[in-house]
């Protein structure tokens, strides 16, 4: 499906895997040329969607002249190679993003990182192993990226007639971005702020000191500050209201938190069994993926609450515990 949010500019919805079921690009044009915003994840049939959308408004693949990226999730960039194979498209994400994206194809260190990060937060053999089948699987999804410019904090790019503005918006993932077009008061939030789900948090296990959490409040502020009248986000319908949201996912995340805190007893307990209860019976009816983010989750929290001082970690036998301080 194509939809045009503004005058030239069209959201595209691609297919995706799991719950979510479709990932959005937006591509502006000008003339015949276009500025793609994310390129969708990479499974059969997203191409072609993408070729047949842009088609039925007159447009072809080899017009894409340039792809910015939110981040490097595989369902953000997952057509970029396919797309600069066909128009030669340059393509401009952040520093950051561009180094994640660099560790998951050096893939064995990141595997075996993985397996190390894992472990040390208390998971089984068989469950590390659950998860890096998921890495693994993640990895076969990102293609090639051929960069031809790094994004800059708060810098104004040029697309045609418009401008828009890069917001750095870390949390979700350590190198996200933003694009507002301040004239419009259109945001594209990638998965910065999603209409009906908080966005995930998980860690950089690359870079254990980035916060997830706190990076992703304050990314929220940065937004909040911003005359945004409507959003246009990476998954889920366009909305206006972004406070309204933006004070929803706080709420969330506070809640969740407290949540977790008491959970954490005297006795010392791993991320993962801290987890494993948060989920409760819902477990029977998850899959590893969805075990995974919630892992994933639940440390980010965790490691909140160390850092406001309301947890303490220990490390014995190289597994880390958590109790209440
Ligand atoms: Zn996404």
């Amino acid at each position: 499906m194509i939809t045009e949010i503004s005058e030239n500019l069209y959201r595209i919805t691609l297919p995706m895997p799991f719950r979510l079921r479709h990932v959005h690009a937006y591509a502006l044009a000008c003339g015949r040329r276009l500025t793609l915003f994310d390129a969708g994840m990479l499974m059969p049939g997203a191409y072609e969607k993408l070729a047949a959308d842009l088609a039925s408004r007159g447009f072809a693949v080899a017009d894409i002249a340039d792809i910015y990226l939110t981040h490097t999730h595989a369902d953000h960039c997952g057509l970029v190679e396919a797309i600069q194979e066909k128009s030669g498209a340059r393509l401009h994400l952040t520093e950051i993003a561009r180094q994640v994206h660099a560790h998951f194809e050096e893939g064995g260190r990141l595997v075996a990182k993985a397996r190390a990060f894992y472990a040390r937060h208390g998971m089984s053999g068989r469950d590390v192993a659950a998860v890096v089948e998921e890495i693994e699987d993640m990895k076969t999804r990102l293609p090639r990226l051929e960069v031809a410019t790094l994004l800059r904090a708060n810098e104004v790019r040029r697309a045609g007639n418009r401008t828009f503005e890069v917001i750095f918006t870390p949390g979700h993932a350590a190198g996200h971005v933003c694009f507002f077009f301040r004239d419009e008061g259109l945001l594209l939030a990638g998965d910065h702020i999603l209409p009906y789900i908080p966005p995930s948090l998980s860690p950089n296990i690359d870079d254990e000191v980035f916060q997830p959490l706190s990076s992703y409040l304050e990314s929220l502020t940065v937004i909040e500050k911003l005359p945004v009248d409507s959003i246009h986000p990476g998954h889920g319908n366009s909305f206006s209201g972004v406070r309204e949201r933006i004070d929803e996912i706080r709420a969330h995340h506070a809640l969740k938190k407290e949540a977790l805190v008491t959970l954490v007893g005297r006795k010392g307990q791993t991320t993962f069994d801290i987890c494993a209860r948060l989920i409760g019976e819902a477990a029977a009816a998850w899959d590893d993926w969805e075990k995974f983010m919630a892992l994933n989750e639940t440390y980010v929290y965790l490691q909140q609450l160390k850092k406001d001082g309301r947890i303490r970690e220990t490390l014995t036998s190289g597994v880390l515990y958590y109790s209440a301080a």
